[in-house]
């Protein structure tokens, strides 16, 4: 046992006022990574400041042509918001393939993109979609913030508002996910823009990454076979009892390949 001190934050600004004057805290949001971390001693912090249900942090609207989500949205909250449907179905398809039942209902935008796992879905939608993360302090562009394994720009007591995701053209998601816990072994979201494509692929290497060369081939031939001659190198992959750096080299390419097709099926 060690003791924790537990803190109901009662708006945004008294959340950073707590997390600022406890060093040692953890913010809250929906306990799926944080509470198993706590119970594996991974993490001792001295208190934790409960965010959930801030109404800061909730909503989502599309602005200017960007989708606002509020980093305290629920999984299940993005993948039934006919919002979300209506502008990027891709990212809502993504939510729904989060987990089980339990982690959509409790995980949350923000605390899976302030966590950075290497297998989450929701990376590979920000970078793809070059989305924006708007904190307590300043707006981060997504691949100023994504900085590798567990890895983000935040700094200490600064705490994800909401994510700003461009509406592209067209977007497809399609992730081979670990039969037992969901996260993605291979997971790629294809994104057509007026700038051009963006593919960024995640669950394969210890951080998410855009696949520059897809990203080139796909922009002149927005077809599954323009990938045939391609291949990630495998020495970039990861390796464990799950799958080989080749097993995951040859998925992040059959995934690129059916998020295409899914794309070409879409309005
Ligand atoms: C069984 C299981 C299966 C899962 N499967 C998948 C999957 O298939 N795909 C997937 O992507 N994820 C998966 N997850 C992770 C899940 O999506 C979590 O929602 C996510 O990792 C953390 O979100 P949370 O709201 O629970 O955050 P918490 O666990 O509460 O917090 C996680 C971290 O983020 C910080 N944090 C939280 N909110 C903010 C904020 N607004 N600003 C700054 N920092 C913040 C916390 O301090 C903590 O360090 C799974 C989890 C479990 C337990």
């Amino acid at each position: 046992m060690f003791e924790i001190s537990y803190l109901k934050a009662k708006s945004l600004s008294d959340a950073a006022a707590l997390i600022g004057a406890h060093p040692e805290a953890k913010l809250l949001a929906g306990g799926m990574t944080l509470i198993p971390t706590l119970k594996q001693r991974l993490a001792r912090p001295s208190h934790l400041v409960d965010i959930g249900g801030l109404p800061e942090l909730s909503g989502i609207e599309l602005k200017a042509g960007r989708l606002a989500i509020g980093a305290a949205a629920k999984h299940y909250e993005v993948a039934a918001s006919a919002v979300v449907k209506k502008a990027i179905p891709a990212l809502a398809y993504l939510a729904s393939r989060i987990g089980d039942p339990q982690v959509r209902n409790r995980g949350t935008l923000g605390g899976s993109v302030a966590n950075n796992d290497p297998a989450a879905d929701y990376p590979s939608a920000v970078l793809a979609l070059n989305a924006t993360i708007v904190t307590t302090k300043r707006e981060i562009a997504a691949e100023d913030f994504l900085q590798g394994m567990f890895a983000t720009a935040l700094e200490e007591g600064e705490i994800i508002v909401r994510v700003l995701f461009n509406v592209p053209k067209r977007a497809a998601y399609e992730k081979f996910p670990h039969p037992a816990s969901g996260y993605a072994m291979a997971g790629v979201f294809v994104a057509e823009t007026a700038a051009g494509v963006r593919v960024a692929v995640t669950g394969a290497a210890p951080g998410v990454f855009r696949w520059n060369d897809a990203e080139t081939v796909l922009t002149k031939n927005m077809k599954p076979a323009a990938l045939d001659g391609l291949a990630v190198d495998p020495n970039d992959m990861n390796e464990d009892i799950h799958a080989t750096r080749a097993y995951r080299a040859n998925l992040v390419k059959v995934m690129a390949k059916r998020a295409v097709q899914k794309l070409l099926a879409t309005k």
